[in-house]
């Protein structure tokens, strides 16, 4: 199946198909009708399956379809995922598929100094890319409001969890809006990785590729 059959904007679909991507692959044939639908989802897939594109497509059309000024420092969509790596992994690849867009997309990680990433914030963005270490510190420095957040990843679930950010992860879910819509990407299905799906999403659709 190819991506113009999920009816994306143009602009979505040229930038995709100058990465090179015709078909979808399986995790995205399965993912992307219900993340546009809005719905929770929990994902088993390991990296290399396309994931990454799977949640960040629909995430671009939604900001796409729905354009709207927000104060600085407000953000629409979050994506939390483990390291430094997978951040800049997911950021670029977000800034590849929205060459066409004027979506603004931002990645936070500990190793730099927070100052350049809080003006990047003050200024304006949409979807922010960050460990949950260092959006936290951004948080408590009230250089982030997450109040409006309408769709949150947690992208590698259960590496997050081995590495001890749960805590982080709870206190960034009480800063966000309860209505939004959570989207759980995992290798595995730990007890952990259960436990938070359970407290965390609803009614998920529960897909495995
Ligand atoms: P990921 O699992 O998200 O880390 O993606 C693994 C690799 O597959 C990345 O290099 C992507 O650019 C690439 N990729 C994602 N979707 C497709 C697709 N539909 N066709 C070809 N390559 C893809």
């Amino acid at each position: 199946m190819k991506f113009e059959s999920y009816s994306f904007a143009p602009e979505i679909i040229r930038a995709v198909s100058e990465c090179g991507y015709e078909e979808m692959t399986p995790i995205q044939k399965l993912a992307i009708p219900p993340i546009r639908r809005g719905q929770d989802v929990l994902a088993s897939a390991q990296t290399g399956t396309g994931k990454t594109a799977a949640f960040v497509l629909p995430l671009l059309q939604r900001i796409f379809d729905k354009p709207c000024e927000l104060p600085a420092s407000v953000i629409r969509v979050l994506i939390l995922a483990p390291t430094r790596e997978l951040v800049a992994q997911v950021a670029d690849n977000a800034k590849a598929y929205s060459r066409y867009l004027d979506t603004r997309v931002v990645s936070l990680f500990g190793g730099v100094k927070t100052a350049g990433q809080a003006n990047k914030l003050k200024a304006g963005v949409e979807l922010v890319v960050a460990t949950p270490g260092r959006l936290l510190e951004h948080l408590q420095a009230g250089n982030v409001n997450l109040s409006q957040v309408e769709v949150l990843v947690l992208d590698e679930a259960d590496r997050m969890l081995d590495m001890g950010f749960i805590k982080d992860i709870q206190k960034i879910l009480q800063a966000t809006n309860k209505e939004r819509q959570t989207l759980m990407f995992s290798a595995t299905f730990s007890g952990g990785v259960r436990q938070l799906a359970e407290q965390i999403l609803r009614r998920p659709k529960v897909l495995a590729a």
